[in-house]
């Protein structure tokens, strides 16, 4: 954990629990739907990981957006609940969360093979940049307090752990146990099919961003995973079990069903 044995860990959490009080974790859970269900030893584990994560972490504040304790710990809640029962080290290599207040444009620039400078305008939600910064749009993180398959700290950090072995390509490092071709073949199938849906024009359930790549596909199956679990288990049975495997937890049989129409827009991240 951090690099830290469990005497430091425990020094360090001593300190740090005392300056969140238990209404203030009430509160937040309150508003993080995505959050129910967890057992006692769950959300205790929880809310030490956002603690650490804080302070592993530096949160920037960007365009004059203000980052009261509240919001950095839902934040880190979030954050923290695809690591619940990996640990935090699986978010290792990587130093800072740059929050912007709203939707931002990548200020980026590239040449193409003709000498072309090239801008990108695109609006985003939220990036993840292989061993850099996470960055978010406070106004989708606010959005991500309803149960609705979008969530952009999770998106975000599901490509961190993609990111944990090299590019984002969808197929993060597995552990001991899991097969890394049973992985393959059902993500590539169900991508497939993701893909051939949107093609046609089909109104998919879960958002259709996931058929941008694999590596998009895998972080919108994580939120769609720890949001919807019981829609992702209708929909792709054999995805939401390699998850299940990966994140070591099984959302399903915590959270209640949700029913959702499927959304007109989707924000892109
Ligand atoms: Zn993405």
């Amino acid at each position: 954990m951090l690099g830290l044995g469990g005497w430091w860990r425990r020094q360090i959490l001593e300190r740090e629990r005392a300056r969140v009080d238990a209404a203030t974790w009430e509160r937040l859970f309150a508003r993080l739907p995505l959050l129910a269900g967890l057992s006692e030893g769950e959300s205790r584990e929880l809310r030490d990981l956002a603690l650490l994560f804080l302070r592993d972490k530096t949160l920037e504040e960007a365009r004059g957006l203000r980052l009261d304790a509240d919001r950095r710990l839902a934040i880190a809640l979030q954050a923290c609940l695809p690591v619940l029962h990996l640990g935090l080290d699986w978010y290792r290599g990587w130093y800072a969360v740059i929050v912007y207040p709203e939707e931002f444009v990548p200020e980026r620039e590239w040449v193409d093979e003709d000498g072309l400078v090239w801008v990108e305008e695109e609006a985003k939600s939220g990036e993840a940049w292989e061993r850099g910064p996470v960055i978010l749009s406070w106004a989708d993180v606010e959005a991500g307090g309803v149960r609705d398959g979008y969530n952009v700290v999770v998106h975000e950090l599901a490509h961190k752990l993609d990111m944990l072995d090299g590019a984002a390509n969808g197929h993060p490092p597995l552990h001991a146990g899991m097969s890394d071709a049973d992985w393959a073949r059902v993500f590539t199938s169900a991508y497939e099919d993701m893909v051939e849906r949107t093609d046609r024009g089909e109104e998919t359930p879960i958002d259709p961003y996931a058929a941008e790549s694999p590596a998009e596909f895998f972080a919108v199956m994580s939120e769609a995973f720890f949001e919807l679990p019981h829609l992702l288990a209708a929909e792709y049975p054999e995805v939401y079990d390699q998850l299940r495997a990966f994140y070591r937890q099984d959302p399903a049989a915590r959270l209640a069903p949700v029913v959702i129409e499927p959304a007109a827009t989707w924000p892109s991240g």
